[in-house]
């Protein structure tokens, strides 16, 4: 992944789709009566939100960039925030969201550390090795939500 246009591309259908996740998570927790949780899901959504309008300026996209299906090159055939919601179905209980959205952060970092190591262009790096930090902090965050339910 050597051209910034193109990373940038998949970093934008990642941020779009986590946020889309979280929305959907904060749905399901208000209808737990979670609210803080639902809360601290939007704030994530609206994190994602911004993370993506930066990239598209970033690469200069007025409109998302949009790439055929299978121009995409995702390590596992399909983007990591995808991969983390396969075969999810049905109830999800605060416990079980925190850990489906940490697992997506998880892979979201993971896919740039990956970038950022195989780059060859300084750009590309740079650019890959902030994301993937901004995507640790994301899962420091839900790890201290996780470690905040197991103490009750
Ligand atoms: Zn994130």
């Amino acid at each position: 992944m050597d051209d910034i246009q193109r990373f940038l591309a998949h970093a934008i259908q990642l941020e779009k789709e986590s946020a889309r996740r979280y929305e959907e998570l904060a749905e399901a927790m208000q209808s737990l009566g979670s609210m803080e949780v639902a809360e601290f899901f939007r704030q994530m959504a609206h994190y994602s939100r911004l993370h993506l309008k930066e990239a598209m300026q970033r690469g200069g996209f007025h409109d998302l960039p949009e790439l055929a299906p299978d121009a995409y090159e995702w390590p596992e055939g399909t983007s990591p925030e995808a991969a983390a919601w396969a075969g999810v179905d049905g109830f999800m209980d605060v416990p079980g969201a925190l850990s489906l959205a940490l697992d997506g952060e998880q892979r979201s970092r993971d896919y740039y550390l990956m970038i950022a190591e195989a780059a060859q262009d300084p750009e590309v790096k740079r650019m890959a090795e902030a994301f993937a930090e901004e995507e640790g902090e994301h899962v420091a965050q839900l790890e201290a939500w996780l470690n905040g339910l197991a103490k009750g």
